[in-house]
């Protein structure tokens, strides 16, 4: 091939492989010079219901994380997250919980020289030290505890570092965004004052009060009564997808003044406003065509998992177009200048959004774009590396000094 038509191939092949995503020199370099966490990844389903292993090699594998992809993105730390689906694990809602931490162990056990389990902040930076994947878990859904305290501190003991005050059900002490409009579900208006006690013991034992999901109120009541800095482990800014999911800028002020953080969520549907209206206007056929399927496999006798809805719910997110990256890191710029550069990071929901992650963030390999994205809006390598992570591990540190303090006393 001449030069001339070596330039003009390169053209037509950045056309198609959005070749402006392409990360140089300098973004790499900042990218691997940090402590890159995630906040929030479903792959734990994965490991349960599917006995997906982490250290899979397949490249048709449609998942966001494996070993291989983390290292190839440069990712340190995960909080695997730990959600029970409320409707089918109706009555056992602590057993199916500890099910789901058994299976990020057993992975770590399989792969002790790449993976390894943290509870700390000096873990994640023992295992970015040793080159491993630092493994962490984050309870999605106030419902695991079953109200019972005990069972809350029971899990702490088993590692879990975050909470997820409610997921999109509204349980006995916390409302959530994801029912606010169900005349049928019983609200408390945000937090019940057992409900307020749970945050406070979650101060107390260092387990960080996760945001995301709950009901404007619950934000505000939980807001009020935290005694260490609160996360939002995969959310979205308001202002610019209007999302009841993703946080009001008076939200994102009132995270700043607390002194924690928002990981931004990839979900198409927080990050691009276009994209969540066509969501919305399929939901009616989508959810009747899981429906339909998931009661044939209930009629044929079987068991039916996340990862049957999953399926058909990626059909129909195949059939909008992806938002292009930019969509996801305009979240990011508006958290960052509504909240500070100091309060902003990112929760992914890897393995959680049925494909459905905006142009070029095919899995965790795909990171450094991110970086490349906002060195190309003008961010000082600082300010990356403490949206890549170093925010998060403020806001886990100064969880960790509220609870020995709190424990002192
Ligand atoms: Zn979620």
């Amino acid at each position: 091939m001449s030069k001339r038509n070596l330039v003009v191939g390169i053209a037509v092949a950045c056309a198609v492989s959005l070749c402006a995503q392409a990360v140089s020199k300098k973004a790499r370099e900042i990218h691997n010079s940090a402590i890159v966490i995630d906040t929030h990844a479903d792959t734990p389903q994965r490991f349960l219901d599917e006995n997906y292993d982490i250290g899979s090699t397949d490249p048709k594998d449609p998942g966001h994380i494996s070993l291989d992809k983390a290292k190839a993105g440069n990712l340190g730390a995960e909080f695997f997250s730990i959600w029970v689906e409320p409707e089918t694990n109706q009555g056992h809602f602590a057993r199916h919980t500890l099910d789901l931490i058994d299976s990020v162990y057993e992975q770590a056990a399989r792969h002790p020289g790449r993976m390894m389990m943290a509870f700390s902040v000096a873990d994640i930076e023992q295992a970015h030290r040793e080159h491993k994947l630092a493994a962490l878990l984050g309870i999605e859904g106030g419902h695991s505890i079953e109200n019972d305290v005990r069972l809350l501190r029971d899990f702490y003991r088993l590692g879990v570092r975050y909470m997820t005050l409610s997921w999109s059900n509204t349980n006995e002490w916390a409302d959530s965004s994801g029912d606010m409009n169900n005349a049928k579900v019983e609200h408390h208006n945000g937090l019940t004052e057992g409900g307020k006690q749970i945050v406070l013991e979650m101060n107390r034992l260092g387990m960080l009060v996760d945001i995301s999901h709950v009901a404007d109120k619950t934000f505000y009541d939980s807001i009020a009564v935290t005694k260490a800095p609160i996360i939002a482990s995969h959310s979205g800014a308001r202002a610019l997808s209007n999302h009841p999911r993703n946080m009001t800028d008076d939200m994102l002020r009132a995270i700043a003044k607390n002194g924690g953080v928002v990981q931004v969520n990839f979900y198409n549907a927080f990050i691009d406003e276009n994209y969540r209206k066509a969501e919305e206007a399929q939901k009616k056929d989508r959810e009747a065509a899981v429906k339909a399927y998931t009661d044939q496999l209930k009629a044929a006798g079987k068991t039916v998992t996340y990862l049957d809805s999953d399926r058909i719910d990626r059909e129909w997110a195949a059939k909008i177009p992806r938002p292009p990256l930019t969509s996801l890191i305009d979240h990011i710029d508006h958290i960052a200048k509504v909240a500070g550069v100091d309060h902003v990071g990112l929760g992914s929901d890897f393995d959680g959004v049925s494909g459905a992650t905006p142009q070029g963030i095919d899995s965790a390999a795909d990171l450094p774009k991110i970086t490349q994205v906002l060195l190309d809006r003008g961010y000082s390598p600082d300010d990356i590396r403490k949206i890549l992570g170093a925010n998060l591990l403020r806001v886990f540190r100064e969880a960790e000094r509220v609870s020995h303090e709190m424990k002192a006393k």
